[in-house]
């Protein structure tokens, strides 16, 4: 008979903890672990070094449209250290710069280039099952998945983490600007009218905001202990 794969859906704001729950999650059931925010991210760099900017005209749109059906992408290593990898050089670290992350929140409400990016995360997870995450995993990608859950933390809270996760990485940036930065993307994340940021039928709703990493983890996983 054939097992019907374990797919855990993890959507939620930016700096959430989505990432590093997800990650953690995956290594602790053994799973594959999907970022698709990587997958919008990389559709945002190409732009931004073909010169495009925030603000897209029709050109722009087409242009990001090309771009998005003929990303070539593949991530690498195991969840903790994933690699992201597009046309053969690795751009990581180049996904998480400031410019990218507004980009990014722009190429994503283009409805075009949603659908080519939901196409592949089903065509990747699938087959394997895994712990995915993004912002409308629960809600478009997979909403059959056995366990979805919707972090969130408040929005001060959010900024703390990715101004420290920043300024560690050595990134000049000012505290001010990441709070209205995250404001901005939360605003246009949640009212695009294709596939807004909002919790899924049937997520479950954790705050992270005083809760530790461990903890987040821990109940996530308690949860699907406890899905029959
Ligand atoms: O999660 P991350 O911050 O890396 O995502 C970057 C941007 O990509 C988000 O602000 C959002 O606009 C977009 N995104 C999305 N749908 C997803 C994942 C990310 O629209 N499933």
């Amino acid at each position: 008979m054939l097992e019907c794969p374990i797919l855990i859906a993890i959507d939620g704001p930016a700096g959430a903890g989505k990432s590093a729950t997800a990650r953690e999650v995956a290594v602790r059931l053994g799973l594959p672990y999907l970022d698709t925010g990587a997958m919008y991210r990389a559709v945002a760099l190409l732009a931004c070094r073909e010169g495009l900017g925030p603000d897209l005209d029709e050109r722009g749109r087409a242009a990001v449209v090309e771009i998005a059906a003929f990303l070539e992408l593949s991530f690498s290593g195991d969840p903790r250290a994933q690699r992201v990898v597009v046309r053969g050089s690795d751009v990581t670290e180049a996904l998480r710069a400031p410019e990218v992350s507004q980009m990014a929140s722009m190429v994503s409400a283009i409805p075009e280039v949603r659908r080519e990016m939901v196409r592949r995360q089903r065509e990747i997870a699938t087959r394997t099952g895994g712990v995915v995450e993004g912002r409308d995993i629960g809600t478009v990608v997979f909403p059959d998945a056995v366990l979805k859950v919707f972090l969130t933390a408040e929005p001060e809270v959010r900024a703390r983490r990715r101004f420290e996760e920043l300024t560690k990485r050595g990134a000049r940036v000012r505290w001010d600007d990441v709070l209205s930065e995250q404001g901005e993307r939360d605003r246009r994340d949640s009212t695009r009218s294709a596939s807004p940021l909002r919790p899924a039928q049937g997520a479950v709703i954790i705050d992270s905001s005083r809760l530790s990493l461990a903890q987040v983890v821990d109940a996530v996983v308690a949860l699907l202990s406890r899905t029959p």
